[in-house]
């Protein structure tokens, strides 16, 4: 931790600062320049609350130096996680697709999207049985049926599923039909549901929350993995920012980012991040080029009558198309699809 002081700060300010940070067991090293006096604090604990220094008199500024989530970073673990799932791997060279629709609507509907999925290369099938609407006169999706017909025609395709999960209560339950528990937007900060997916033998993509700094997602991350549970995958799913033109805003730069940070993979989300079908194509590609580990993208072969999230879901032959061109993008900087 730095401590920077303030320029008119008095010597017996400077001293009861350093009083301070011993008395808190940090070992704390001064250097007086001209204009200010700098503190260094070595010792500092990652849930210390720095706000306890920013509050003496005399203190102009106060920053961490070592990151709060540990077992999300990469100085705790250099290489890559990569994550198997029944011998799929996601977080190696290979960029994972997991498409399928917003919710799992009826057993004709997710057949029929399962097949494309499968056709196109993708290993794993999302699809929402449990559905975190704005509205509560939403759709709020097929519950454990859902979960049936979506495991159904994953089984039926030798896909993977993926699936949200939005209440501790739901976790057995849903357990039974995934292979991959998806923590939405919404629920990235739901510290109880976190732990308890942390507790269990499947992987959990977290996704970023809706106006989350990347730094308390990967401390999201870190409740998950404390618990135990080492198979966290990231997801950017987009921010919210002023722009209006979008649905949200899609932080690209997050990916090198979190790469940087963590060893975690990260799969990007261009069609929540952007909301609108004809915006999708181009981030997911630009998505890949910035180095993410893989995509998530909904589709739908009846768009306009989709119970959720119709106007960001891409026509079958459309993602046809984008998988094609992914390809290329990918074997550019070295990976494939
Ligand atoms: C979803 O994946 O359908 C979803 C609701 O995503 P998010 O939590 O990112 O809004
Ligand atoms: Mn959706």
């Amino acid at each position: 931790m730095v401590i920077i002081l303030d320029n008119k700060a008095t010597e017996e300010q400077v001293e009861n600062v350093v009083k301070h940070l011993e008395g808190y067991g940090f070992q704390v090293h001064k250097s007086a320049g001209v204009q200010r006096t700098v503190l260094g604090a070595i010792g500092v604990k990652p849930d210390f609350d720095i706000r306890k220094i920013k509050i003496l008199e005399g203190v102009a500024d106060v920053y961490r130096v070592t990151a709060p989530f540990k077992l999300a970073s990469r100085s705790f673990k250099e290489d890559n996680t990569v994550i198997n799932i029944k011998g799929y791997e996601i977080g190696n060279n290979h960029i994972t697709m997991m498409v399928g629709p917003c919710s799992v609507e009826n057993e004709e509907q997710i057949f029929k999207l399962a097949k494309v999925v499968a056709e196109s290369g993708a290993k794993i099938l999302r699809g929402g049985a449990f559905k975190p609407r704005s509205s509560p006169y939403s759709f709020q999706g097929l519950g454990e049926e859902g979960l049936k017909l979506l495991r159904a025609a994953a089984d039926e395709y030798g896909l993977l599923v993926i699936t949200e999960v939005m209440q501790i209560k739901q976790i057995d339950l849903i357990y039974k039909y995934t292979d991959i528990f998806q923590v939405g937007a919404r629920n990235m900060q739901n510290f109880p549901l976190l732990k308890e997916l942390g507790k269990t033998d499947k992987p959990v993509m977290l996704k970023r929350g809706l106006s989350a700094l990347i730094e308390e997602w990967l401390m999201s991350a870190e409740y998950i993995l404390s618990e135990g549970n080492k198979d966290v995958i990231l997801c950017e799913r987009g921010i919210r920012t002023f722009e209006k033109y979008t649905r949200n805003t899609f932080d690209l730069s997050a990916i090198p980012v979190v790469h940087k940070k963590s060893h975690l993979p990260v799969i990007a989300d261009p069609s929540h991040a952007t909301g609108l079908r004809d915006q999708v194509a181009p981030m997911a590609r630009a998505a890949v080029a910035a180095g993410a580990d893989g995509l998530m993208i909904e589709i739908h072969h009846d768009p306009e009558n989709a119970l959720s999230d119709g106007p960001q879901a891409m026509l079958p032959g459309e993602y046809m198309k984008l998988v094609d061109e992914l390809k290329v993008i990918a074997n550019a900087i070295g990976r494939h699809l």
